[in-house]
């Protein structure tokens, strides 16, 4: 691997106290460009633009497809990667899909864990705080035909995070829109999966919800995912979340969540969720907590649902009481080096 050290570090001016998530960005990427059928050697270079046209295809045809995944710093300043080899496998089966070559292991990993330890400084440590690290692939040759790319750029970009804490929040069940279909790219990372289900999102805050639990799109009757998170619903005292499918991203905080609730022995059911069920548990009381997960926040307990022109309430439970809390809490204390690793996730 090339590594070309910035010579203007910004390290010094970052306030892991006050910084803004996101658009904070350490002082190295990862850069690595495919050209005549193979992938380049990879290069650490100071963030920064790069040089692009309009004509790129990436922009034109949306070949494009991310990562998103978490580095923890530890009390003793140790530093751990969470799963990322779930994100490489990810990261892979969206590129694929989308006609775009994959990524080698060596790349993958090694490019993440040198920038990770070039950039140990810029990982907070505290409750909730983290490195957020943004793999992606997209297609970089300049032309303006509909077809298959030749040339792309894989890249490793990273931004400081914040804690996870999130309020409760009010999801509107789809009745209309969704966000994949059957043959479709829902399973995968693809760029523009984000960009179709920015508008339904739009037109559900404006009716004052906060996301969209999409549903299935033939028959707007089962639950698939609830904004950019999988979805999980408990009634009584087991917990439901429907199966991994073509239109159903594979999220690694989904499996953790489900493998945490069986070690816990929580009944967990891994099924379809239909509308009706929900309902019918809503009304009959026994709907006892609905909330999302992913790498971003980890948990969204969701306060209320709507459907149908109708909100519905959940229940308010306590920290010790919820589900969701109580695997949340064991899932980032494995991530943060605050328990044991039983399931060997830490790397
Ligand atoms: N579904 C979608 C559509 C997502 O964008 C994400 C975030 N990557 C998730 C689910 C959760 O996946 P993970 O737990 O791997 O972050």
């Amino acid at each position: 691997m090339i590594i070309q050290k910035s010579d203007n570090l910004r390290i010094s001016t970052f306030d892991p106290e006050n910084f803004s998530f996101g658009n904070t960005f350490v002082d190295h990427m990862v850069i690595c460009e495919f050209e005549n059928g193979k992938w380049g050697e990879p290069k650490i270079v100071p963030y920064g633009p790069l040089g692009f046209s309009p004509a790129m295809m990436g922009i034109n045809y949306g070949q494009a497809c991310f990562e998103g995944m978490k580095a923890y710093k530890d009390k003793d300043g140790d530093v751990f990667l969470f799963r990322p080899e779930k994100n490489f496998a990810r990261i892979n089966k969206s590129a694929s899909r989308l006609a775009m070559p994959e990524v080698t292991e060596e790349m993958f990993m090694d490019g993440i864990k040198t920038l990770v330890d070039m950039e140990r400084a810029w990982i907070p440590h505290g409750e909730g705080l983290s490195l957020y690290i943004r793999p992606l692939i997209f297609a970089t040759e300049e032309i303006l035909k509909a077809r298959i790319s030749e040339k792309y750029m894989f890249a490793v970009v990273a931004t400081p995070a914040k804690s996870y804490y999130t309020e409760p929040v009010s999801v509107k069940i789809a009745e209309y829109y969704s966000r994949s279909a059957n043959g479709g790219v829902g399973f995968a990372k693809a760029a523009g999966n984000y960009a179709a289900a920015f508008h339904p999102t739009r037109l559900a805050m404006e009716e004052g919800y906060d996301q969209i639990v999409w549903t299935d799109d033939s028959t707007h009757q089962y639950l698939e995912e609830s904004g950019t998170m999988n979805v999980f619903v408990r009634i009584n005292d087991t917990i439901y979340t429907p199966p991994i499918s073509e239109k159903i991203l594979d999220g690694v905080t989904r499996d953790s969540f489900i493998q945490l609730a069986q070690s816990l022995q929580m009944n967990v059911q891994v099924e379809p969720i239909s509308v009706d069920v929900v309902m019918e548990a809503q009304k009959n009381g026994t709907l006892r907590e609905m909330w999302g997960v992913g790498t971003a926040v980890v948990t969204t307990v969701f306060k209320s649902f709507g459907f149908q022109n109708e909100k519905y309430d959940l229940p308010e439970l306590s920290d010790e009481d919820s589900y969701a809390l109580t695997i949340k809490n064991k899932l980032t204390s494995i991530q943060s080096n605050l328990c044991e690793d039983p399931f060997g996730w830490r790397l």
